[in-house]
């Protein structure tokens, strides 16, 4: 099926779709985005990515083409479009086209920031990963300072998940100072003694949507929290290992750098998170 996708106003096949070659978030990576989990035709947590995405925006100086509100229509018909049932939608907002390559940034005022969004589908919910857990590599993190803004620099992050693939892994988790940062695109935790361990937030890290529910919803549940960062050594001797993301929700972590984790299956921890989020995001989904 021809999806429907948005550009800069248009609701468009996605064989018509267009985008100039001047746009800064092609030629520069001078751009942000933001993937939305859908359930069942509703959005996950829309609240939680439009205001980190202002900040990503706010942070780069860049003037929303469209307000939150829009935003929510967009991605509601959008949704209405392609029948989207499960799955995701990818937004991306970037500097625009000034018509010419320059580093410095053009005047808003004269160009437009540019904004395409489009849904894919993916099952979410059901997911064999939960059932049989993930196994990663750690290595250098190389990234930007600035990881807290959503950009669309991923060549590093790429790499490093290519270097996992390359291992027979599904995942890499970035390491900064021998301390673990994340995951390529997800946050790490680990679970030992009945306490979930977790790198605080800072300039280093994502601040991850669904990081910031997972950790409500364990304080909730009485379950014990500790932000602070970890090593890789520390890792491998936890009782558990998972990561977070919008569209992975809570997956487990069986296997890092070749040591099992705990008994080498999904742990009680980061299965009944895993049920509390989904139980929770589809009835607040909106
Ligand atoms: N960390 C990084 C580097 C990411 O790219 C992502 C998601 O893309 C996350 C963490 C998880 O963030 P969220 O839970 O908002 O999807």
């Amino acid at each position: 099926m021809t999806r429907t996708v948005y550009v800069n106003g248009d609701y468009l096949p996605e064989t018509e779709a267009k985008v100039s070659i001047f746009d800064r978030g092609f030629l520069m990576a001078d751009a942000v985005y933001e993937v939305t989990s859908v359930i069942g035709g509703k959005i996950i947590d829309f609240a939680g990515h439009s205001v980190r995405l202002q900040r990503s925006m706010s942070e780069l100086e860049m003037v929303s083409p469209v307000t939150m509100d829009e935003l929510l229509a967009i991605h509601r018909e959008l949704i209405t479009k392609n029948d989207l049932d499960e799955g995701g939608i990818y937004l991306q907002i970037t500097r625009g086209a000034p018509g010419d390559r320059d580093f410095a940034w053009p005047d808003p005022e004269e160009v437009p920031c540019g904004i395409v969004l489009f849904t894919f589908n993916k099952p979410l919910v059901d997911s064999k990963v939960m059932d049989e857990g993930i196994k990663v590599i750690s290595i250098a993190d190389e990234r930007w300072g600035r990881r807290d803004i959503k950009t669309t620099q991923l060549l590093y992050p790429s790499f490093a998940k290519m270097q996992a693939k390359k291992k027979g892994c599904a995942d890499a988790w970035l390491v900064e100072d021998g301390l673990v940062t994340e995951g390529t695109a997800n946050n790490a935790y680990i679970v030992k003694d009945g306490t979930i361990i977790t790198r605080q937030l800072g300039n280093d890290i994502l601040h991850g949507i669904t990081r910031a529910a997972i950790l409500r919803f364990a304080v909730e549940a009485q379950m014990k929290v500790e932000e602070r960062p970890f090593t890789i050594e520390e890792a491998q001797q936890a009782d558990e290992a998972f990561v977070t993301s919008a569209t992975g929700f809570a997956q487990p972590v069986i296997e890092i750098d070749g040591a099992t984790i705990g008994t080498g299956v999904p742990g009680d921890i980061s299965k009944r998170l895993r049920e509390i989020y989904t139980e929770e995001m589809i009835k607040t989904a909106i």
